[in-house]
């Protein structure tokens, strides 16, 4: 048994004892909650068609009703992330697991991570090509090895030694991705410094549009966080993006909050966005409202970075900032219904 869940029992044990002459269990009044992501960008009424905005809300809806019952039914935070980021990466509209973007080669390399808040534990994988699931193969990582961050063919075996779901990377094609990359290679094509324009705003975010994450609170007040992406269009030379870097697209720490990002890797990884927030949090004790606020809307923007959080604390107060003009996203708690948003004034 490991500690974490040795201190689980012995709290549920001694709440039961304290609970036996007929006081209400306290676990059973403790605030469970999720929000998820699935991408920020260039979202606006004007470009994406009322078909395509209801199949959105339609996953953003199944993703967070996955993850929620199993804080319902009493599962740990970590069940709940991986739970309603699977259902994203099986979901071809979104740029994670099936429906990951091109690399300039035109293959799919796969980037994802995931940590828990109570013991800091964590998983990362990166350049993933034939991993079916990339969050469950972070979760490997952090439970079965003794190592936090895997990449490429190193991470590929371990999956295998694991029996983790392989597939071809052709499972990971689809038809408006590969035109995506037709886009954005004659976009390479027309500047004379693609380093230059990789490295900077002028990539239209459109084209990497649809990274997955999820953060999560359950009834023991453990917090989790995760995230798992395609990463950028056209991206090279094993290009990793902030997504599975822990501190950067993925942070989760009971004493301050949770969080999972997604938007310009670069900038995410020189900011390290999703740790700098929980710090706010957890050293000036400013709200994860205030906190993301600051990071999203100050520190990114005069940056230059492009994209958004989702944020969560023990107490289940959830922000979801971002600078970009649309960002998919819900959210459910036990004080508040399913809402799902895509823009900005909603
Ligand atoms: N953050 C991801 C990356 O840079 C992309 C995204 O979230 O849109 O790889």
């Amino acid at each position: 048994m490991k500690l974490r869940h040795l201190v689980i029992a012995l709290t549920a044990g001694a709440t039961l004892l304290a609970c036996s002459d007929n006081e209400p269990n306290s676990v059973g009044d403790a605030p469970i909650a999720i929000a998820i992501h699935g991408g920020a960008g260039t979202i606006t009424r004007d470009n994406l068609s009322r078909e395509k905005e209801a199949e959105i809300r339609e996953a953003l809806t199944l993703a967070t009703e996955a993850g929620y019952a199993v804080l319902e039914s009493g599962g740990e935070a970590v069940d709940a992330v991986q739970a309603a980021i699977q259902v994203l990466e099986e979901n071809p509209l979104f740029n994670a697991g099936r429906g990951a973007v091109y690399t300039y080669e035109g293959r799919h390399e796969l980037d994802a991570s995931i940590m828990l808040g109570d013991t800091l534990e964590a998983g990362a994988v990166s350049g993933v090509t034939n991993i079916k699931s990339p969050i469950e193969a972070a979760r490997a990582v952090m439970e079965r090895s003794r190592h936090v961050f895997l990449s490429g063919e190193g991470a590929e075996s371990f999956a295998r030694e694991q029996g983790l779901e392989q597939v071809s990377n052709t499972y990971f094609n689809t038809p408006h991705r590969y035109e995506q990359l037709q886009r954005a290679l004659t976009a390479l094509n027309q500047t004379e410094d693609e380093t230059t324009l990789i490295a900077h705003q002028h990539w239209d975010n459109a084209f990497n549009m649809g990274t997955v994450g999820a953060v999560a609170l359950d009834a023991d007040g453990n917090l989790a966080a995760g995230t798992s992406t395609g990463g950028m269009t056209a991206k090279r030379w094993g290009r990793i993006g902030d997504s599975p870097v822990i501190g950067a697209g993925t942070w989760a720490d009971n004493e301050s909050c949770a969080v999972s990002a997604t938007g310009h890797g670069e900038y995410f990884i020189r900011y390290h966005v999703a740790a700098d927030i929980c710090s706010r949090v957890k050293y000036q004790q400013l709200s994860v409202v205030e906190a993301g606020d600051q990071v999203i809307h100050d520190v990114l923007v005069n940056a230059g970075g492009t994209g958004g959080v989702i944020i969560l604390d023990p107490m289940g107060n959830i922000s979801m900032p971002f600078n970009t003009e649309g960002m998919y996203r819900a959210s459910k708690t036990s004080n508040e219904q399913l809402t799902v948003g895509i823009y900005r004034e909603e």
